[in-house]
């Protein structure tokens, strides 16, 4: 169970002895952005060493690897990890190709965790260019695009799976809530991320349900929010963390899944058209 019981402490923190309430810096204030209408936001607040944003391969390899060293060094690391998927794997792009390799460092034993899914190995490879409707002409498969070794697995899956390894070690998992602010201190540094505030009418003015989202400070603020997060380029932009680097590069592909019969067979074959 991914944490759905530790959400009302997000949601009522109010209650929660680690809670506090605070007026926030909002990105635009911290950008001396803001202008004297601009009303200061009173929300409550919970302290970690770490908030990770993002549920996804990323934020949750860093969760476990963080509660990983906690063990080692035996001083206790508080992780929060926010996911804005109603429940964590929801909104990962499920049919995937799994190389192993990094999720071999980081839990070595999982091939014997029976609850691992990822049980279908790549057994052989084929590449083909389709040169017409109905054509295609075999080709001999690149070095860089086999994938023996590799698994045939649900990311989704694997996903929700890392969410469960992370919330055994103690992280905080909270699906259904996203980092909707970057919070900023005084120096201009980032402290923590902001959730959503809830009850807005539709044209952004505070409705009579409304409530101020909650503020996750931290030590570390963790961004994992895959491609293009709103938070991620907000805090590039601020901190013009794209300078001298190469541009990012977005390719758009086609993925088909097929089912056919016998399924085992099919799903161990990896076929790659050009
Ligand atoms: C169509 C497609 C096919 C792919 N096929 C393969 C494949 O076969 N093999 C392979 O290795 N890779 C594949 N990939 C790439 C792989 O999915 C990504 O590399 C991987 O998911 C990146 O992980 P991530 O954790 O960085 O980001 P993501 O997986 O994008 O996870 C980010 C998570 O953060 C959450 N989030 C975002 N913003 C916020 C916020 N503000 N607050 C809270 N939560 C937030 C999102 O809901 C999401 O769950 C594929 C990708 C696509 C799109």
């Amino acid at each position: 169970m991914i944490l759905r019981a530790a959400a009302p402490r997000l949601r009522h923190a109010s209650l929660s002895t680690v809670a506090r309430r605070s007026t926030v810096c909002t990105p635009a204030a911290a950008r001396h952005l803001s202008t004297s209408e601009e009303e200061p936001i009173e929300r409550d607040s919970m302290e970690y060493d770490v908030v990770i944003v993002g549920g996804g391969p990323a934020g949750l390899a860093a969760a476990i690897r963080l509660k990983q060293l906690e063990e080692t060094t035996g001083n206790e690391i508080s992780v929060c990890l926010l996911e804005k998927a109603s429940e964590v794997g929801a909104h990962v792009v499920s049919g995937n190709v799994f190389e192993p390799r990094a999720l071999d460092e980081l839990l070595p034993d999982w091939r014997e965790d029976a609850d691992a899914p990822l049980q279908t190995k790549v057994e052989a490879d084929t590449f083909a260019y389709l040169h017409s409707e109905t054509g295609a002409i075999p080709l001999p498969c690149p070095p860089s695009l086999h994938n023996e070794g590799n698994y045939v697995a649900s990311l989704s899956q694997v996903v929700r799976w890392l969410g469960e390894k992370a919330e055994a070690l103690g992280v905080e998992v909270y699906p259904g809530f996203s980092a909707a602010e970057v919070l900023y201190d005084d120096r201009g540094g980032v402290r923590g991320v902001a959730t959503r505030d809830v009850g807005l009418n539709k044209d952004g003015s505070k409705g009579e349900n409304y409530e101020p989202g909650m503020e996750l400070l931290a030590k570390q603020t963790l961004l994992a929010e895959g491609a293009r997060g709103s938070c991620s380029e907000e805090v590039m932009a601020i901190f013009d963390l794209r300078k001298n680097c190469d541009p990012q590069q977005f390719g758009l592909g086609v993925k088909e899944v097929r089912s056919r019969r016998p399924v085992l067979r099919c799903l161990q074959l990896v076929s790659i058209s050009r």
